[in-house]
């Protein structure tokens, strides 16, 4: 799994991608019926899938239940359900590691160990916490947590809407950790943190391509949402982030929209899937990945260092679109990036040039 990026999809209704396969990147079904869901589509899927059964969504973790497998397999415990996703041929299923609060680092810990301790191949330790635990006070503790875990780590940030917009620390203090533990995966983020994961040395990134599964929010809070109307947000590359298709199509009504030419939308803006009375959402999912892919093609060559400042090259770029694509629709702010977005570019000025470009 080293060196892919996982386009995660939910276990309820989730549809294969359609007719993709490739080496840089594989498929992740997330929900409780992750199992079942790999069962009615593995033979459509031509890519590596990782089963997450998302144990974080529904609990959280005490010293006592680190870990929650009651729904998976009742009282027979972790080994059965994950020997039996390898005998399923799934490439490996995350645990079912309970939500761990900030400050907790009793439940941190035995997330942990529990995890490590499960006697069957193909297990990804899943670590989902609160994204205070990337503030500058905490992130010592967490690193030296989970470089004791002895298998790779899947770690997955919660709290409400996108968790990285919250800190300014969380992007920095991601950085260090990929760096300082080599075997830790980010999941269950959208494509510009999951990236920046995959550049700065993440052993793999957990791509949502959901609202839902972009972030997590933590099992004892209401989701609250920042719009959309209930359709399906696209990636827009340009810009380098996600826009509902409500809100482009109300930006874009006088003007048109920006054209892509992926495969599904073959030269038309994004927008012409709000037509659609059906499949709306499999579209989008569909767009989504043929532009994370085209992206990674691009940033995917030569040396770490060339492929993260080939990135920040892109995200200085993306902030400036916001700007002209504001002045365009002829409305200022009307698109603005994210903070995380904004945050990153901040970063990548910081940067000295001699070591974002490499010495031809
Ligand atoms: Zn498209």
């Amino acid at each position: 799994m080293r060196g892919r990026f996982f386009d995660l999809r939910s276990a309820h209704g989730a549809k294969a991608p359609s007719g993709l396969e490739g080496a840089s990147f594989g498929l992740g079904l997330v929900g409780a019926k992750a199992s079942a869901r790999f069962i009615a589509l593995r033979d459509h899927i031509k890519v590596p899938c990782i089963l997450d059964s998302a144990a974080s969504a529904r609990s959280i973790a005490t010293s006592a239940t680190p870990l929650d497998y009651s729904e998976l397999t009742g009282m027979l415990g972790p080994e059965i359900y994950h020997r039996d996703a390898l005998s399923l041929g799934a490439a490996a299923s995350l645990s079912a590691s309970c939500y761990i609060e900030a400050h907790d680092t009793a439940a941190l810990e035995a997330v942990a160990e529990s995890s490590s301790r499960i006697d069957s191949g193909g297990v990804i330790a899943s670590v989902a916490l609160d994204v205070k635990w990337l503030r500058n006070d905490a992130v010592d503790e967490l690193i030296e947590v989970l470089r004791g875990i002895s298998r790779p780590v899947a770690l997955t940030l919660g709290g409400q809407f996108n968790p990285t917009d919250a800190h300014t620390t969380s992007i920095p203090n991601l950085r260090r950790i990929y760096r300082e533990c080599g075997h830790v995966g980010l999941w269950r983020v959208d494509v510009l943190v999951g990236f920046d994961a995959m550049v700065h040395g993440a052993l793999f990134a957990g791509i949502g391509n959901s609202g839902t599964l972009r972030h997590l929010v933590p099992p004892d809070e209401k989701p609250r949402f920042g719009g959309g109307g209930g359709r399906p947000a696209v990636y827009i590359p340009k810009l380098m982030q996600y826009f509902s298709l409500d809100t482009l199509t109300d930006r874009w009504t006088q003007v048109g929209g920006l054209i892509c030419d992926c495969p599904v939308c073959e030269g038309r803006a994004p927008t012409w899937m709000a037509e659609l009375s059906e499949g709306m959402r499999a579209a989008a999912a569909d767009h989504n990945l043929w532009c994370w892919l085209r992206l990674w093609e691009e940033l995917d060559e030569g040396s770490s260092a060339e492929r993260a400042s080939r990135l920040a090259d892109r995200i200085v770029a993306a902030v400036e679109a916001h700007t002209e694509e504001s002045e365009r629709v002829g409305a200022l702010g009307a698109f603005k990036p994210s903070p995380t977005l904004a945050t990153m570019a901040k970063l990548a000025a910081l940067t000295p040039e001699a070591a974002r470009t490499p010495a031809p």
